[in-house]
C-alpha cells in the first residue's frame, strides 16, 4: 500500500484513488493544441504509480516520448460528496506537488482511437509526489506557485491563479459523481512547457507560496 506524509507529521496516510485533471491552464491547452473544456476532464491513475520524493521514474519500453508534467497535488482529508465549492477547502487535508508522469505517443495514439488513457498515464511510476504542505499553512490555493526545474533548467513555471479550475471548483465538481475520501491524492493540471524526459534527466519541483517561501518538493531521476 502506498503512503503519503503531511509535513511535521510521522503519520504515514495511505492513498486511497488518484484523481486527475486534465487541461486545466490555457497556455498548455494551446501548446497542446486542444480546446477549452466547458467542465473539467477527469483521469485516474493506480496508487502502484505513487514514487516519493528521492526516488526513480522507470522509463516504459512501450512508449519513446515520456512527457513531464509538474502539478499543484491535493491531499484529501475527510470524506465527501456533493460538496459546496464555498466549504470545499474544509476537505483538504494539504497541498503539495507532483509530477504527471505522461507517456504522449500513447495518449496521442489513444486520442485519435477515442481510447482510454490508462497506461499512457497510469503506469507504474508515473506518479512522484512530494509530502504534504499542512492546509492550515495555506490560506489561499489560488495563490502558489509550481515549478519544474530538469538537470537544474527551469522548464515550467506558473502561479496557481491561472487554473481554469480552481481547486475548490475541481472538488466541488467530481465530488457530485465521485465520493472523495481520506487519503484520495488530486493532480490539479499542468501549466505550459510540458516536455521529453531522458534516461539520466533530474527533475525537481517545487510548490512555493506568494512571498516565495517553499511549502513543498520533490526531486526524482529517469531511469
Ligand atoms: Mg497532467
Amino acid at each position: 500500500m502506498k503512503t503519503v506524509k503531511i509535513k511535521g507529521s510521522n503519520d504515514q496516510i495511505p492513498v486511497g484513488k488518484i484523481v486527475c485533471v486534465g487541461q486545466n491552464y490555457a497556455a498548455h491547452i494551446k501548446e497542446m493544441k486542444a480546446e477549452t473544456p466547458t467542465s473539467p476532464v477527469f483521469f485516474l491513475k493506480p496508487t502502484t504509480a505513487i514514487v516519493p520524493s528521492g526516488g526513480e521514474v522507470v522509463l516504459p519500453s512501450i512508449s519513446h516520448d515520456v512527457h513531464h508534467e509538474v502539478e499543484l497535488t491535493v491531499l484529501i482529508g475527510k470524506e465527501g460528496k456533493n460538496i459546496a465549492p464555498t466549504s470545499a477547502l474544509d476537505y483538504v487535508a494539504g497541498y503539495g506537488v507532483g509530477l504527471d508522469m505522461t507517456l504522449r505517443d500513447l495518449q496521442a495514439e489513444a486520442k485519435k482511437k477515442g481510447l482510454p488513457w490508462t497506461l499512457a498515464k497510469g503506469f507504474d511510476t508515473s506518479a512522484p509526489l512530494s509530502d504534504f504542505v499542512a492546509s492550515k499553512q495555506v490560506m489561499n490555493p489560488g495563490t502558489l506557485t509550481v515549478q519544474l526545474k530538469v538537470n537544474g533548467v527551469v522548464r515550467q513555471q506558473s502561479g496557481t491563479h491561472d487554473l481554469i479550475f480552481p481547486v475548490e471548483k475541481l472538488i466541488a465538481y467530481i465530488s457530485q459523481f465521485v465520493t472523495l475520501e481520506k487519503g484520495d491524492v488530486m493532480f490539479t493540471g499542468t501549466p505550459q512547457g510540458v516536455a521529453q524526459v531522458k534516461s539520466g534527466d533530474i527533475l525537481e519541483a517545487s510548490l512555493s507560496d506568494s512571498s516565495g517561501t517553499l511549502l513543498a518538493s520533490l526531486s526524482t531521476h529517469i531511469r
